[in-house]
């Protein structure tokens, strides 16, 4: 348009401007169709002017050097304001839309005086109406994901809320009670949380364990005791009735007290080791001993106590240097235990036969004799805590059926196992078996051991 109308020498005006804007733009300035019939087939729409200022988006105004519109395409022209350059292109903002506004002046190609000014203000309306439904697009979206995050967040937390909610109600049932068998359930849910849920239900049958080991300890032991002190109490009484006067029931009498006051003392030392058997871990974590020279102390003192017994020691098949983790007076405990109990519980043949070897790193010792034996139906029962095959028997030679059940603590708490084998009226078997120890497990142990020792 600027070209159009740099031939123009004068101020621009309405005369010399509407001539030089082509026919076609005339048309379209007197109300008629751009193309008229004639010239269809040159496309007046060629005409970038035409196109532009046909287009109802674009007002175009000349205005003459007074500031007087000379020419202005639609209702209202824009307004004209001062300008330094001779081009300025400006975002302003109408009625809360967005008009590109531009501004050039005219200047005559033959003096390149100012002949007037451009102005053509474009509406935008694609542009606005385009950024008019981003921003309703951006605020629908917008809602929908803060909708959605609320949702899916609230979904994680009552997920992860719930399940803690549901522990604390059974920690809270279980504190007001605990002897209470109320668990979490199984959430079905391969994650933390069930694992949580796992370890809190096993800590609570642990401990659920723990106090009902404790109830039954404690009867055990109460039973147990009962009985000594009903004895003692009924040699007093009758010292009390009789036996000030009658030498023979004095004597009789606190002879048998002073026998069950030391089977009472013997019973305490055996719930004492009964107790720390179980602490072991705790006690002896890096202990180390060879086996072969526990064995033959062992069998030596057990020789040299009860002579009337042929105790035989075999460890060809052990070699002497193997060790094994335990604390020595453990593994002298569980062997004298052992062979006490041959001994205790023999008929006619006097023997016992310990043996030891190694087998696919693994120490076996067995204690054999050739007493009564034990029955199939209660060698399952021997290992439990005060279990005695014969309870008046068992009394007789100072039994209180805490031995087994010292060793078999003694031996499990360090890794190895305890069974029996034995025919009834023949003798028994108890077999014991430990991990053995490498050279390099064993230099370790020790080493940790020294180290602990100089701390
Ligand atoms: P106790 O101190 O009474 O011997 P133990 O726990 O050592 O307690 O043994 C439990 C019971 O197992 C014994 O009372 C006895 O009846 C039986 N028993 C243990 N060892 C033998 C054995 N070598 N031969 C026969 N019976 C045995």
């Amino acid at each position: 348009m600027d070209q159009r109308l740099q031939p123009i020498s004068s101020e621009l005006q309405i005369s010399n401007v509407i001539p030089a804007l082509s026919p076609s733009t005339r048309r379209v300035l007197q109300g008629n169709p751009a193309i008229s019939q004639k010239n269809y087939s040159n496309n007046a729409f060629n005409d970038d002017l035409i196109s532009s200022i046909s287009n109802p988006d674009i007002n175009v105004a000349v205005y003459n050097k007074h500031n007087e519109v000379v020419f202005a395409n639609g209702d209202s022209s824009p307004n004209f304001h001062e300008f330094h350059d001779n081009y300025k292109i400006e975002k302003v903002h109408q009625n809360g839309r967005a008009v590109l506004m531009t501004y050039q002046k005219v200047r005559s190609n033959r003096n390149g005086k100012i002949t007037g000014y451009i102005i053509v203000a474009n509406q935008m309306s694609y542009y606005n109406s385009l950024m008019k439904n981003l921003l309703k697009w951006m605020i629908g979206i917008s809602i929908v994901a803060i909708i959605v995050f609320i949702g899916i967040a609230f979904i994680i937390v009552r997920n992860i809320v719930n399940p803690i909610k549901e522990m604390s109600k059974v920690a809270h049932k279980v504190n007001e009670n605990p002897t209470s068998d109320v668990r979490i359930r199984d959430f079905h849910r391969n994650d933390e949380v069930e694992e949580l849920a796992t370890s809190f239900n096993k800590m609570l049958d642990r401990m659920q364990g723990y106090i009902d080991q404790q109830k039954e300890f404690v009867g055990d032991v109460s039973h147990e005791l009962r009985t000594p002190v009903a004895v003692i109490e009924g040699h007093l009484n009758m010292l009390e009735r009789w036996g000030k006067d009658d030498p023979e029931i004095l004597n009789e009498s606190l002879k048998a007290s002073l026998q069950e006051a030391k089977r009472m003392q013997h019973l305490i030392q055996e719930m004492l080791d009964l107790t720390r058997a179980e602490q072991i871990d705790v006690q002896y974590p890096n202990a180390v001993t060879r086996v072969s020279e526990v064995l033959g102390r062992v069998v030596n003192n057990m020789a040299m106590v009860h002579k009337d017994f042929s105790i035989q020691l075999d460890i060809d098949d052990l070699p002497a240097d193997t060790e094994i983790q335990i604390y020595q007076g453990h593994l002298e405990q569980i062997l004298v235990i052992l062979i006490d109990n041959g001994i205790k519980y023999s008929t006619d043949r006097k023997q016992i036969n310990v043996s030891a070897d190694l087998f696919d790193n693994e120490v076996h010792i067995i204690v054999q004799d050739f007493g009564e034996g034990i029955s199939k139906e209660n060698q399952s029962k021997i290992f439990n805590r005060f279990y005695r095959v014969d309870k008046a028997r068992t009394r007789e030679r100072g039994g209180n059926g805490l031995g087994l059940s010292i060793a078999q603590k003694l031996v499990t708490s360090y890794h190895g196992t305890i069974s029996v084998d034995s025919v009834e009226g023949q003798g028994s078997q108890f077999k014991i078996t430990f991990p053995a120890l490498s050279k390099r497990e064993a230099k370790k142990l020790k080493k940790r051991s020294s180290k602990i020792e100089k701390m």
